[in-house]
């Protein structure tokens, strides 16, 4: 187990010190942010202790069948109740972000809060604003990095059903169940512990990955038939989605996931996004291969962000506007795309 001595007295202290304890994840929770937020309230639970916990806005349906999601107080939509705990919370833990923007509306309140702040995470490039910085790119997921912290805090592993099933979460969403992402034998180790301790895999794998509606399928289906486009001389495929497309296949929140990383699998492509109008703006998901380092060209192109494999952003404008702005800036990377593609193919 790798050595996390340095972080975990600091952490444990910190923990043992407070009377209010709050954790938050990053706006639109993925089983990551969820998975490691669950996780981590479990062990402060079992330290005799409370944990609040907030999302900046609604949970995805496919991650309501987590037990305790239910205590999780959703901002935007609880914005008195969610103030009430930022400005009661001595020690804010910040779980699965690294730039404050992904606190969405709560950003401005929890940054003015006089509470201990606290970040784990395993982004690249983590912001400077908190207390206590737990920053590691080389796990799967904070979820990966949340077990081996609490089972370092703990000092030995830390049996109890609900951590070890939102740590599972939390691996198998960031890694797409091992098919793509960054994993490590650290992850595979941990995920051998999971397995050991009775983790019920066939029934996670079923509530994130096989949770869809007709409906979703048969968007997945155009898109890929009517919606794709394919520049293989610049090794990068692209969707493209408007608010109509969505509306004609009744779509909900969370079925496009998934349909960038499909275009991976096209030989050749090293790059892949996938655009979706929503009202004013288009929110935008990139995958890549090897390389070519999709967090750049986000922040470049985005102004988003991500790690290098996956990343993300939003953009003004209508969907011709951005995919336009997108045709335009993408033969500026024509090097790094060669380059990734070159690698893939030896
Ligand atoms: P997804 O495409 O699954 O929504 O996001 C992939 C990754 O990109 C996430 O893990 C997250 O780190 C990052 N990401 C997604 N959307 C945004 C965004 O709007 N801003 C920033 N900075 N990062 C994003
Ligand atoms: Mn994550």
């Amino acid at each position: 187990m790798p050595d996390f001595g340095k972080y975990t007295k600091e952490l444990r202290k910190l923990i043992d010190d407070a009377n209010h304890i709050m954790l938050i994840c990053h706006i639109n929770p993925d089983g990551d942010a969820i998975g490691a937020m669950l996780g981590l309230r479990r062990w402060i639970l079992s330290l005799g202790k409370n944990a609040e916990m907030i999302s900046p806005n609604a949970l995805q349906k496919f991650l309501l069948w987590m037990n305790d999601v239910d205590k999780v107080v959703d901002f935007h939509h609880n914005i008195e109740e969610g103030t009430k705990l930022i400005s009661e919370a001595d020690l804010i833990i910040m779980v699965d972000f690294n730039s404050t923007s992904r606190m969405g509306k709560a950003e401005q309140l929890v940054l003015s809060s006089n509470a201990r702040k606290v970040m784990i995470d395993h982004h690249p490039d983590p912001g400077t604003f908190t207390d206590m910085k737990i920053s590691d790119v080389s796990r799967s997921s904070t979820s990966e990095l949340v077990y081996f912290l609490v089972n370092a805090m703990e000092g030995k592993e830390f049996n109890d059903a609900e951590f070890i099933t939102a740590v599972y979460v939390g691996i198998i969403t960031d890694t797409g169940n091992f098919e793509h992402g960054y994993y490590t034998g650290d992850t595979m180790r941990t995920v051998g512990h999971l397995l050991d301790m009775g983790v019920n895999k066939e029934k996670i794998y079923n509530h994130i990955f096989s949770n869809f509606s007709p409906d979703r399928i048969r968007l997945k289906g155009f898109a890929l038939h009517s919606r794709m486009v394919v520049h293989q001389d610049l090794h990068t495929a692209y969707i493209w989605l408007t608010k109509e497309d969505l509306e004609r296949f009744n779509h909900v929140k969370g079925d496009t996931e998934g349909f960038a990383n499909v275009l991976l699998t096209i030989k050749g492509i090293v790059l892949s996004v996938l655009f979706v109008e929503r009202t004013g703006f288009v929110k935008m998901s990139l995958r890549s291969k090897g390389s070519f380092n999709a967090n750049v060209l986000s922040r470049q192109c985005f102004n988003g962000g991500g790690h290098r494999n996956a990343a993300g952003g939003e953009m003004k404008g209508t969907i011709h506007d951005v995919v336009q702005h997108f045709e335009n800036t993408l033969p500026s990377y024509r090097k790094e795309l060669d380059d990734a593609a070159t690698e893939m193919a030896i």
